[in-house]
């Protein structure tokens, strides 16, 4: 059984440098969010596309909307080898909910992010992502992107009129007057010339009867 442990506050410490072997078995866990690059390695010129569907394993946010455990994550990654590592282009759609933060109400928030990032076949360098026992890790990337998308002040609308600040109610959105439309002076400009046009357009010489 793979265990599909994300980790979330919690940071992994740097592998240690010493020992290629105890290395990879230290570092290297799978879980959704690691994608294998083996037939990548060390190909430049090479590249492949991966679609992804995954059930996001751990909360993603702490405001007021957050992509919530169990929500569908959609994923498209193009991985190319260049002569330094695999580099990885990613795109991804989820949906966030939480509440407006103006009315309280109920929201859905569409999240679309991308991100690229290299990741080096050395340690040695300074990159800030490796190459793990032929798979990328994309968790933290994830993780970052998706989390730094979310909005502070989420609304269920722009206008939202948010609540009474004396009774906490509700507002409800200010009902348009009846005449609205109407008393607009540009439509009723316009509205003018289109009935004067029309009569005596519609006026006929000779058409009289005795
Ligand atoms: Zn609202």
């Amino acid at each position: 059984m793979p265990r599909h442990v994300v980790a979330g506050s919690e940071r992994r410490p740097a592998p240690p440098r010493a020992g290629v072997e105890s290395l990879i078995v230290a570092s290297f866990r799978s879980t959704p969010f690691t994608v294998h690059v083996w037939d990548l390695i060390n190909r430049p010129g090479q590249m492949r596309e991966v679609d992804f569907d995954i059930a996001n394993p751990e909360k993603l946010g702490e405001g007021l909307v957050a992509v919530e455990t169990g929500e569908s994550i959609h994923g498209e990654l193009r991985l190319e080898s260049i002569h330094e590592g695999i580099l990885v282009s990613a795109s991804l759609e989820t949906t966030a909910v939480g509440v407006c933060g103006r009315c309280l109400r109920d929201i859905d928030l569409p999240v679309e992010v991308e991100f690229q990032e290299l990741f080096a076949y050395s340690s040695e360098e300074a990159y800030d992502y490796e190459v793990h026992d032929d798979h990328v890790d994309l968790e933290p990337l994830i993780r970052d992107a998706v989390v730094l998308s979310l909005p502070f002040q989420p609304v269920c609308q722009p206008d939202c009129p948010g609540l009474d600040p004396e009774t906490g109610e509700r507002l409800a959105e200010a009902p348009a007057p009846d005449s609205f439309e109407s008393t607009d002076p540009r439509w009723a400009a316009l509205a003018g010339f289109t009935a004067s046009d029309d009569d005596s357009a519609g006026q006929q010489p000779g058409a009289e009867r005795d």
